[in-house]
C-alpha cells in the first residue's frame, strides 16, 4: 500500500476562480501535482505550497502519467492529477484509475465545472427551457475515437434537445451536417464558445446552422471550443417566454403553497 492518495481534481474550464473550494484546499496540501498542460491554466498553480513538485503532463503518454502518480504516492500524502473541466468527461479517468487500483494506490475524485456549463454561463444561456427542451446531451462527433452504435450526432440530434459538443471544433462541418440530416433548419441557432471563462481570452460566437462555420473561420477559432446547438439558444431576447412552473404563483410545490 502507498502512503498517499491520488486525487483526480477538476480544475474547471480555465478561470482559476472556478475550481471548487475542495479542489483548492487539496492544491494547498499537495506534495505533487501533475496538470494537463493544454488547457488547465497554470494560474491554478497559484495555491501550490512551497516545495510542491509541479509537472505538466502534455508530453507524457498514459503509462508515464500513471508511473508518475504511483511513484509520487509512495512519498507524498496528497498527490493531484489536475484536469480540465470535470474529470468524468473525456478525461481518461478509468484508464488511470485501473492501474492505480492494481498498484494499491487509494484514489479520490473532486468534480469540476465542465466547459459546457462555463460556455452557457459566458453567453447567458439556459440549456433547458420550459416547453422548449428539458434535456441536455453532452457528446462529441466521431474523430479517431469511434462512436458507439446509436450515438452518432445525427441520431442524437433527432431528439431536438440541447446538444453540447466537445472535442469537435475542427469537425464543425460534420456537426452541421449531422444537424441538417436530423432535420434542424438552416436558421437553427448555434453557439460556439472558445476558451470559456479564460480571463481575457474568451470568445463567444453566435450564429445558425447556415453561417456558424464562416463565423468561426472569420474569428480564427480552431481549438478549445464548445459547440452548442439548442432550440433554447437566444431565449433572453424572446418576448413570449413560457415561464417555469417552479416560480409560478399558481403552482404548489414541496416548499411553497400556491396563492389563490
Ligand atoms: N473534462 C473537460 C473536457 C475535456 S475534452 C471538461 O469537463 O470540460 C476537451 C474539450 O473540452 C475541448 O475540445 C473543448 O470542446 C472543451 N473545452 C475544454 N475547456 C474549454 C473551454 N474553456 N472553453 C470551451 N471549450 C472547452
Amino acid at each position: 500500500m502507498s502512503v498517499g492518495k491520488v486525487w483526480f481534481v477538476g480544475a474547471g474550464p480555465g478561470d482559476p476562480d472556478l475550481i471548487t473550494v475542495k479542489g483548492r484546499d487539496l492544491i494547498t496540501r499537495a506534495g505533487a501535482i501533475l496538470f494537463a498542460g493544454s488547457l488547465v491554466s497554470e494560474a491554478a498553480m497559484r495555491w501550490a505550497p512551497a516545495g510542491c513538485e509541479v509537472a505538466d503532463s502534455k508530453d507524457m503518454a498514459l503509462e508515464e502519467i500513471i508511473a508518475w502518480l504511483i511513484a509520487r504516492a509512495q512519498t507524498n500524502a496528497v498527490v493531484l492529477r489536475l484536469q480540465t473541466g470535470d474529470p468524468s468527461l473525456y478525461g481518461a479517468l478509468i484508464e488511470m484509475a485501473q492501474p492505480l487500483d492494481a498498484a494499491g494506490v487509494d484514489i479520490g475524485v473532486v468534480p469540476g465545472v465542465t466547459s459546457a456549463m462555463a460556455s452557457a454561463a459566458a453567453a447567458v444561456e439556459s440549456l433547458t427551457l420550459p416547453e422548449v427542451t428539458q434535456t441536455v446531451i453532452l457528446t462529441r462527433v466521431e474523430g479517431r475515437t469511434p462512436m458507439p452504435a446509436g450515438e452518432s450526432l445525427e441520431d442524437l440530434a433527432r431528439h431536438h434537445c440541447t446538444l453540447c459538443v466537445y472535442l469537435s471544433i475542427t469537425l464543425l462541418q460534420r456537426v452541421v451536417g449531422a444537424l441538417r440530416a436530423a432535420g434542424w433548419p438552416d436558421d437553427a441557432p448555434m453557439l460556439v464558445v472558445h476558451k470559456a471563462s479564460w480571463p481575457g481570452e474568451e470568445k463567444i460566437i453566435r450564429g445558425c446552422i447556415a453561417d456558424i462555420r464562416d463565423k468561426c473561420r472569420a474569428a480564427k477559432i480552431s481549438s478549445q471550443a464548445m459547440i452548442i446547438a439548442s432550440p433554447a439558444l437566444g431565449a433572453r431576447e424572446w418576448p413570449d417566454l413560457k415561464k417555469s412552473k417552479l416560480y409560478d404563483a399558481t403552482f404548489t410545490h414541496r416548499f411553497r403553497r400556491a396563492s389563490e
